[in-house]
């Protein structure tokens, strides 16, 4: 195993330990799907080994992918006011690992005019190589791509897959700007990334994002609380794995996740924890229907699960098009000058 240590030297975190839990990620993605919770008619070409996972870890994964699908079609509907037509969007997805969200788009109508994932090299150069082989993926990107399995890229006119370290702010940024045009609306997507990384190097991401993409919209999903039983029992089980949360004693709380955009230069910035998402902002008829899948007596663990993970979604609005976008308005919000006043 790669042993290479991440954020310079901590102990707590290696590489492919951090490269591993999108396995773990996909693989709950297709036991969700093999349950009838979501659809992705893809995650299953990236899964060597399937697992049927628990119906606690099964609803957990369906509140994550629920809500980032509402966040994304809110985008994807989302146009400036004075627009006439219909304005070019893009997604930049950090850290995409094996994520499916762009062929699954594709099938239903809705991709954008550019999709980017970006991972390690050692992740994309797998991907690629499954992007290549399998003709259900092959069919969904243009016949002109240029694909290379050992650069570990994709590049097509409507969907890139390319390798970078995303601590390395200057090979990050030299990539984008060849590569996507930052004026456009952007859906920025951070699942599961960040908070492995060390907290200056999140700043950094964040910060650049912000200075980057002037009418964009960030959604971050990571873990919160670590400072409770339960907190210390998952940093406690992933650093046992090589997988430490090195970020999270830096964002602890909602504020915390927050601020850490707010301080960068985000306009606005709202943090819910995934309990109050789930009862409170995921649609009742979706949730009614994912209740009835399995039998489920957890509740108590449920609970204590899912308020130590949440969204935090950061906009940038040049071009005024997110006005009413995100969580309800009347619920806990945060606006830079709001956060700035006595
Ligand atoms: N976002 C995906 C995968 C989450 S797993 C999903 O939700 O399904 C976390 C991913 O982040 C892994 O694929 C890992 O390789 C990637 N990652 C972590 N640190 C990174 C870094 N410094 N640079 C690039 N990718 C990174």
């Amino acid at each position: 195993m790669d042993k290479t240590i991440i954020g310079g030297g901590d102990s707590r975190s290696n590489k492919a330990a951090v490269q591993a839990t999108n396995d773990d990620a996909s693989a709950s993605k297709l036991s969700c799907v093999k349950k009838g919770y979501i659809k992705d008619d893809y995650v299953h070409l990236f899964v060597r080994r399937p697992v049927r996972r628990s119906p606690i870890i099964n609803r957990g994964y369906f509140a994550r992918w629920a809500t980032f699908r509402k966040f994304l079609h809110q985008f994807l509907n989302s146009e400036p006011k004075s627009n006439e037509g219909h304005i070019k969007k893009q997604i930049l997805s950090l850290g995409a690992g094996f994520d499916a969200t762009y062929f699954q788009l594709k099938d239903e109508g809705r991709a954008p005019h550019l999709y980017v994932e970006l991972d390690f090299k050692e992740v994309t150069c797998k991907k690629s190589t499954i992007i290549e082989n399998a003709p259900l993926l092959r069919g969904k990107i243009s016949e002109t791509a240029s694909i290379s399995q050992e650069k570990g890229e994709v590049i097509s006119d409507n969907y890139k897959l390319l390798p970078v370290d995303l601590r390395d702010i200057q090979c990050l940024n030299d990539l984008i700007l060849a590569h996507m045009d930052p004026s456009l609306p952007t859906f920025i997507i951070a699942e599961c990334v960040l908070i492995y990384l060390d907290p200056e190097s999140s700043n950094a991401i964040v910060e650049w994002a912000s200075r980057t993409f002037s009418t964009s919209v960030f959604f971050l999903y990571e873990q919160i609380n670590p400072h409770d039983a339960f907190g210390q029992q998952m940093i406690r089980n992933l650093e046992s794995r090589g997988c430490g949360l090195l970020g999270i004693y830096a964002t602890p709380t909602l504020d915390a996740k927050e601020k850490l955009f707010l301080d960068q230069g985000w306009q606005r910035a709202v943090a819910w924890d995934m309990l109050k998402i789930y009862t409170s902002f995921i649609e009742p008829q979706e949730r009614q229907r994912i209740e009835r899948l399995e039998l489920f007596d957890e509740f108590e663990e449920w609970y204590m699960m899912q308020e130590h993970y949440c969204v935090t979604c950061a906009i940038n609005d040049a071009m005024g098009m997110f006005e009413d976008y995100g969580f309800p308005k009347d619920q806990h919000v945060t606006s830079a000058s709001a956060a700035s006043s006595p």
